[in-house]
């Protein structure tokens, strides 16, 4: 892809809307930022990415991400130190994984040049919205949408690729309690739940909130064809420590490879815990919360960085899990943090200076 000739096009908005703002009781992801980056793929390119004030999208009616969700996203943050400094996590991780995305969706991939001169630049015009503070940060959501007027069912011939941002405090998820999905499934072998694709999040939305009548703030995925082996909880990669083991499912067509996910392995297997990847059975975990080894349950993801789960239902049965001291979650999510915030040494080089 050649892009040498792009400009980036900077419209700056007018004013401000930051002195409206109220950062101690900030809603997750409900407030933006001054300005929005957005492309424009046309005639086979990309054109010139533009930043210009956030603003409402005009659309046609016809567009087909509205009928047949041709539509990719990602998240990440940005975290200001305590010296003024702000950095992003992993960036080039989000980067491959939006065109991985693309790729199975049949949208065309976006150049790394661009995505990273488009993200720096709109960062540093709205860099004020990038709070001080441990856990306060700045939630950035890129996402490519068929713009494409027609409801002919094929692939869009234009699109857009968008960067919002939200200024976000630290993700407290609440106590989480899941139930193990019996009938329901997030993704199937050979669909594109690997893909941080829209329709993912839809088709979940209708069983959570069954599961939530009963009591449980998320489902445990499970495999679509026999349900036998778990997947994700909710929309985080799932962990589980027996004794002092950590486990996770491996990364498929169906289980999202998440960058939490990998940095938690990557963190213990550096501090010698024992960490295994492979399938996990339903079986498996109920008989380890039988016999007390099962001592820990966590989704990792972005936004919460890890959320422990208490515990979980499965065939009407409820177990819970003990409270351990030591906790793998606990440590795992200071260590991140601390690496993030850069309060401690960044020895596998996942820090980006913006
Ligand atoms: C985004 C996401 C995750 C977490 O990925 P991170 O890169 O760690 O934020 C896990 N599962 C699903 C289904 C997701 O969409």
């Amino acid at each position: 892809m050649n892009t040498m000739s792009k400009n980036l096009i900077i419209e700056k908005a007018d004013s401000s809307k930051i002195g409206e703002v109220d950062f101690n009781n900030l809603a997750f992801g409900s407030i933006f930022t001054d300005h929005m980056m957005v492309c424009d793929y046309k005639n086979g390119a990309w054109e010139s990415p533009k930043i210009m004030p956030y603003q409402p999208l005009t659309l046609d009616p016809s567009a087909k991400v509205l009928h047949y969700g041709q539509a990719v996203f990602e998240g990440m943050k940005a975290y200001r130190d305590d010296n003024d400094e702000v950095w992003l996590f992993r960036p080039e991780e989000n980067h491959q994984r939006i065109n991985k995305s693309c790729v199975r969706l049949s949208m065309p991939e976006f150049p790394e040049d661009l995505f990273f001169s488009g993200l720096n630049a709109l960062l540093q015009l709205d860099d004020e919205w990038i709070k001080p503070g441990y856990g306060n940060s700045l939630y950035i959501r890129p996402f490519v949408i068929a713009s494409e007027a027609g409801v002919t069912a094929s692939p869009a011939g234009e699109y857009k690729f968008i960067i919002i941002c939200a200024p976000v405090q630290a993700y407290y998820g609440g106590e989480v309690r899941v139930k193990i999905a019996e009938k329901y499934s997030r993704a199937a072998s050979g669909g594109f739940g690997f893909a941080k694709a829209a329709g993912n999040y839809a088709g979940q939305f209708y069983p959570t909130g069954l599961a939530q009548k009963e009591g449980f703030q998320q489902i445990v995925w499970t495999d679509s064809s026999t349900h036998e082996f778990i997947e994700e909880a909710g929309t985080m990669n799932i962990f589980i420590r027996i004794k002092d083991k950590l486990i996770t499912g491996p990364t498929s067509d169906s289980i999202l490879d998440g960058v939490t996910r990998k940095s938690v392995i990557a963190m213990a297997e550096d501090q010698g815990i024992e960490v295994e990847v492979r399938p996990i059975k339903v079986s498996e975990l109920v008989e380890a919360a039988k016999n007390n080894t099962l001592t820990e349950m966590f989704g990792s993801g972005t936004a919460a960085v890890i959320n422990p789960i208490l515990g979980f239902g499965y065939k009407n049965e409820r177990y819970e899990l003990p409270t351990v001291e030591n906790s793998y979650a606990t440590r795992f999510k200071k260590q991140l943090m601390d690496i993030q915030y850069n309060k401690a040494e960044d020895k596998f080089g996942w820090r980006y200076k913006v």
